[in-house]
């Protein structure tokens, strides 16, 4: 902690969707925060706007031609400015700040936050991608270092909360809910027309084109099974898929006895977020509130694995562990890519990912090198198949 008992916040991914709320969470509570780092990979506008705003120590810039620009904007300040993929690392690294927000999208994530961890450094998750590539590796650093990595993700920040006092307990089983997307309901009749401005609108939250392709094809919440296995050290038949449309029961967790906790909120990312950040303490805000008797119903139903077979897919990566689900999430993230650039339609994101799960060679016991070069191998051959 700083002197002034501040906590100071490294925010990785500043520029999206849950930096942007990251940062107004801090905004609203200037006694509890300070901005210590800010990256973006592109979005330099944005980023000198939050660095003029906020007084950061350091901001990267993924994005090399973008250095300059950046560089000249804050040269009337004293904040240090870096560039490239690299310097993601190196202000990982540094001394001065005690919390990173880990916001960036997909695999490029892992390395700033496996270096934070390195450095002891307490984690807010919010990129599940981390976990699914290499979670035994971050855990089990996480664990030597005695990190907390306290997740982000709003059904792992329910069942994190649902097991607050509860460590002396087994877990029977977690519920993971879904909201089922925009598509909900819909056969693969449907789903073969379907184009990235539909895919991109979201019943319930507004998050980053990546997260919300995933919504749709429900790649996220077998991301998000992966992601549980991890942070709460469960074998895939603890783990459960239920829809429920209307994303106010959050998630739950069985226990031995039967008893069933649910953590409920409104649909709104601010709360995980601050809930991280404020650790173990909860902070008082005026959002809006669940009002019970305005809601007359809570449903609950199977998902469709049938026409929605990301899920099967990452249940068999979840199964068969080793480096398939780093297979899986690379060649999800290529097809994900291509469909929002009009390259593959909306179906033919599961194809990509199945193909490239048969094609690349299993390895049971990887090491961090060994998920870096699967990685490499799923992209080039997802590229392949939607001819980049
Ligand atoms: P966004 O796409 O909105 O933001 C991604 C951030 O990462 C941006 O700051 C972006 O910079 C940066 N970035 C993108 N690519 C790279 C790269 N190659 N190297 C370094 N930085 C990069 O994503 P979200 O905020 O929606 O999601 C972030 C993570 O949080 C994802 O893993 C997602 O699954 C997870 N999550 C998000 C939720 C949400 O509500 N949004 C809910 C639960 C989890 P720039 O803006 O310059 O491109
Ligand atoms: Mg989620």
């Amino acid at each position: 902690m700083a002197d002034n008992n501040k906590r100071r916040i490294a925010v990785f991914g500043s520029t999206g969707s849950i930096g942007t709320q990251t940062l107004e969470v801090i905004e609203a509570n200037p006694e509890l925060f300070e901005v210590e780092i800010l990256t973006a990979q592109t979005n330099d506008k944005l980023l000198i706007e939050q660095a003029l705003k906020f007084h950061p120590n350091a901001v990267v810039i993924g994005d090399e031609s973008k250095y300059d620009a950046v560089k000249t904007a804050l040269l009337p300040t004293n904040i240090k400015v870096f560039a490239g993929e690299n310097a993601l690392e190196e202000v990982a690294d540094f001394d001065t700040y005690d919390m990173m927000v880990a916001a960036i999208v997909g695999f490029a994530g892992l390395k700033p936050t496996l270096k934070a961890v390195e450095k002891g450094k307490a984690i807010a998750l919010a990129n599940k991608e981390t976990l699914v590539v290499a979670g035994d590796i971050v855990m089990q650093l996480a664990v030597e270092k005695r990190v907390p990595i306290i997740p982000v993700d709003s059904e792992h920040s329910a069942i994190f909360q649902c097991l607050v006092g509860e460590t002396r307990n087994k877990i029977e089983k977690i519920i993971l809910t879904a909201s089922g997307g925009p598509f909900l309901g819909k056969k693969p009749n449907f789903l073969v027309n379907v184009k990235r401005h539909h895919a991109l609108q979201h019943p319930n939250w507004v998050m980053g084109a990546k997260i919300t392709v995933d919504s749709a094809t429900l790649m996220n919440k077998g991301l998000e099974m992966i992601e549980a296995k991890w942070l709460f050290n469960l074998s895939p038949d603890q783990i459960q898929v239920i829809i429920h449309p209307q994303s106010i029961i959050h998630s739950m967790v069985q226990f031995e006895d039967g008893s069933v906790k649910a953590q409920m909120g409104l649909p709104d990312m601010k709360l995980p977020i601050q809930y991280a950040m404020g650790f173990p303490h909860r902070i008082a805000n005026k959002s809006p509130r669940i009002d019970f008797r305005k809601l007359s119903v809570l449903n609950f139903e199977e998902p469709d694995i049938k026409t929605f077979r990301n899920l099967s897919l990452a249940s068999l990566a979840l199964e068969k562990g080793g480096n398939l689900p780093c297979i899986l999430n690379a060649a999800n993230e290529i097809a994900v890519w291509a469909f929002l650039n009009n390259r593959i339609g909306f179906l033919d994101i599961t194809a990509v990912v199945e193909k490239s799960m048969e094609k690349i060679s299993f390895i049971e016991k990887p090491n961090l090198s060994d998920y870096f070069e699967s990685d490499g191998e799923a992209r080039n051959f997802a590229a392949s198949l939607v001819k980049m």
